[in-house]
């Protein structure tokens, strides 16, 4: 029994039919040849139901996330409905030879790529022009890259008189904490203007210190240093007077992550 767990647990084994067939035929053995239903009744992402499917037992799981229900059906009760069978999509059928060739869930796995990609090309051209590709500072090597995020902040206004800026309700300015690759957002007060921009900064150094004071939505105006109560900014919010303010563009680099202060955003984007 050991012997045959050792080889059930090596990676290379997974999809080893001897070997599942011989810990099947193991089960069948001290089961007289009727093995129970595995119930896992807090499945998750349902590896329990899945490893009982692969040792030929009846599968079954729940759960109270919906999200989990879903990823465990899509993992245990569609692939096997579909074992076995070419895939249906045209690429594929050109391409297609020996029946052979579509054993398991391999079938199924070509049709969810090529309708997968399908669906993001469509959306690609109804949606794209959303998310125009961003030009790359030449210190970080020119041309042009994806998008992965904006990184934006909401702003109210500043409720001194005074002032009136608009307060972006930042709860760090950090973008990298990783040593060597240490990124950070650095605000640009213009104290007569009452206004404030963002660039990026990157290397030695440290971000400042957040607006955000404790807990709760307490905020300090970057502009005229004034602590803002909780309440307003919950008024503010709630009167739909919230605005938003560009903090920094995320974009793939050839190895990292590249952060772009907004000014630098490509012209015309
Ligand atoms: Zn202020």
């Amino acid at each position: 029994m050991f012997r045959l767990i050792e080889k059930l647990v090596l990676w290379e084994n997974a999809n080893n039919r001897t070997v599942l067939d011989e810990a099947h035929a193991e089960i069948l053995k001290s089961t007289g040849g009727h093995p129970p239903p595995i119930y896992d009744p807090f499945c998750g992402g349902g590896s329990i139901p899945l490893e009982a499917q692969r040792l030929g037992l009846e599968a079954y799981g729940s759960d109270l996330n919906p999200v989990a229900v879903l990823i465990t059906r899509a993992l245990i009760e569609i692939p096997p409905k579909f074992a076995g069978q070419p895939p249906v999509n045209p690429a594929a059928k050109s391409k297609m030879s020996g029946k052979g060739m579509w054993t398991g869930a391999r079938g199924l796995a070509d049709d969810v790529r090529y309708y997968g990609q399908w669906m993001r090309d469509r959306a690609f051209e109804r949606i794209g022009y959303l998310y125009p590709k961003v030009k790359i500072p030449k210190e970080h090597g020119g041309g042009e890259s994806t998008v992965v995020a904006w990184l934006w902040a909401r702003t109210v206004v500043c409720p001194n008189p005074a002032c009136g800026a608009r307060m972006p309700l930042l709860r760090s300015f950090v973008l990298c904490s990783k040593t060597g690759k240490k990124a950070w957002i650095e605000p640009l007060i213009d104290n007569e203007c009452k206004t404030v921009e963002f660039t990026v900064k990157t290397g030695e150094g440290a971000p400042p210190e957040s607006p955000k004071i404790g807990r709760g939505a307490k905020f300090r105006c970057l502009v005229c240093r004034e602590t803002c109560p909780d309440q307003y900014i919950k008024d503010e919010g709630a009167g739909g007077r919230m605005g938003a303010q560009l903090l920094a563009t995320v974009a793939e680099g050839r190895r990292d992550r590249i952060y772009i202060a907004p000014c630098a955003f490509g012209e015309g984007a």
